[in-house]
């Protein structure tokens, strides 16, 4: 199975990642857990490059470097992994991009659909986990994060986040065969066992 977690800054991805590997491996199921842009060497190479606020690219190159990174994980360590029966729960996917490339960026959601054809391939997530929070809750859980450390996408304003916050929620209504909606406003725990219910229903 491919569960990929989706949401804004600080809506607590990485967090519930690394609670739903664990509890998939008390049950004796093998699951890699994983993070976008990045996840081998050659897409964590592209991932410094996209993080480096010193170097500016153009909307359109920021778009390919992302699909590039995503393309390098997807044949190197999701579809092998799949393919030999593990499952995969990766912290950012596609919805991502559509998402802040294209809705809130500057591209359009189709633009950025097409450059990430190639590098998805059929390899579509079983069940997206969207992760709903307040773009404030979001913001200051990432401040306390992140502290004073800044990257190229730190200059986004409230606007931008708002539009994040809109397109996952129109590509859940769009597809909510593969979507599940979780409000991240509560609790870790309770936030985990919403996750957990929805992963039960793809447990053989
Ligand atoms: O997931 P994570 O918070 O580590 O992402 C790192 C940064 O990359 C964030 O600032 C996020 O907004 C940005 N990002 C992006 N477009 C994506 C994925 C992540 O701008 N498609």
């Amino acid at each position: 199975k491919f569960i990929t977690l989706e949401g804004g800054e600080g809506a607590g991805k990485s967090t519930q990642a690394g609670l739903l590997t664990s509890w998939l491996h008390d049950r004796g199921i093998d699951a890699i857990q994983t993070r976008e842009p990045g996840g081998t060497p050659g897409a964590d190479a592209v991932r410094a490059l996209l993080l480096d606020g010193n170097i500016p690219f153009t909307a359109t190159a920021e778009a390919h470097l992302f699909a590039a990174a995503r393309a390098d994980h997807v044949e190197s360590l999701i579809r092998p992994a799949l393919a030999a029966g593990k499952w995969i729960i990766c912290d950012r996917f596609i919805d991502s991009t559509l998402a802040y490339q294209g809705a809130a960026g500057k591209l359009g959601v189709d633009i950025v659909r097409t450059i990430n054809e190639t590098a998805i391939g059929d390899t579509m997530p079983d069940l997206t986990i969207l992760l709903r929070t307040n773009v404030d809750t979001g913001a200051r859980r990432a401040r306390v994060r992140d502290g004073d450390e800044t990257d190229r996408f730190s200059m986004r304003d409230a606007e931008f986040h708002t539009m994040v916050a809109r397109a996952f929620d129109s590509f859940a209504q769009e597809d909510p065969g593969r979507f599940a909606v979780i409000d991240a406003e509560q609790s870790i725990e309770a936030v985990a066992r919403a996750i957990r219910s929805a992963v039960e229903a793809q447990l053989p």
